[in-house]
């Protein structure tokens, strides 16, 4: 079965599925000289993610600030590869990071498949992890805000449940009154986006640009390199 061709509700994950997530660390690193080699740039980008959420519980509890968290996030995860980051150079990387988040493309393809895609189905959204206003503010930067209606962006801060919890595809379900079959959502996390969305029987499509390995026993309905190997 085409998974995409028989859904009548399509959602998106945002990050690194609708644009290049990796973009805004590979150039603020450019800026600030540090030139990694591709593979090795994922890898440090994801220990500075693990950092970001261990320490998020340290700065919840109140005993760092979020510019502290910022900055050692980068040096903890670059000293696990063995570049020894002062707290002057990960401020540099951070305040340039922060710019070009700022300056975020959507894939190029991504827009008009989106628009195609709604000429043809009558739901199309996103469902996200994350800070309602940060990744409200990247959607607008996409200008994909101007496409899909507000009510079809979900984002996990402001409904309380989280990818991977499956609960949060359960309520979309419910919010837009239709059954799991109907449902398809397309995202690049092996936990987060497809183990979920299957568990909760919806169709999944597998965007692994990145050419990961699955992660676990399940099965995504559909495996695609770019957008242009969807056949809506
Ligand atoms: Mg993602």
């Amino acid at each position: 079965m085409n998974s995409i061709r028989e859904a009548e509700a399509i959602f998106f994950d945002l990050d690194d599925t609708l644009y290049d997530h990796l973009m805004p660390f590979h150039m603020a690193l450019k800026h600030c000289n540090l030139n990694l080699p591709a593979a090795k740039l994922e890898e440090v980008f994801k220990r500075v993610r693990y950092y970001s959420d261990v320490l998020w519980k340290v700065y919840t509890k109140g005993e760092i600030s979020l510019d502290l968290l910022r900055i050692e996030r980068l040096r903890y995860a670059f000293n696990e590869f063995g570049i020894l980051l002062s707290k002057e150079q990960a401020k540099a990387i951070q305040e340039r990071y922060v710019k070009e988040q700022q300056q975020i493309k959507a894939f190029p393809e991504i827009l008009s498949f989106i628009q195609n895609l709604m000429k043809c189905k009558p739901i199309v959204g996103i469902l996200t992890n994350g800070p309602a206003d940060h990744q409200m503010n990247k959607i607008k930067i996409l200008q994909i805000d101007q496409i899909i209606p507000k009510e079809r962006i979900f984002i996990s801060d402001s409904i309380g449940l989280a990818k991977p919890d499956k609960r949060v595809f359960q309520y979309i379900q419910k919010q837009m009154n239709i059954e799991p079959n109907k449902c398809c959502y397309i995202g690049d996390t092996w936990k987060n986006d497809i183990v979920p969305s299957i568990e909760a029987g919806w169709q999944c499509i597998w965007f692994n640009h990145r050419k990961r390995k699955p992660e676990s026993h399940h099965i995504p309905h559909e495996i695609i390199m770019n957008y242009h190997d969807i056949f809506i």
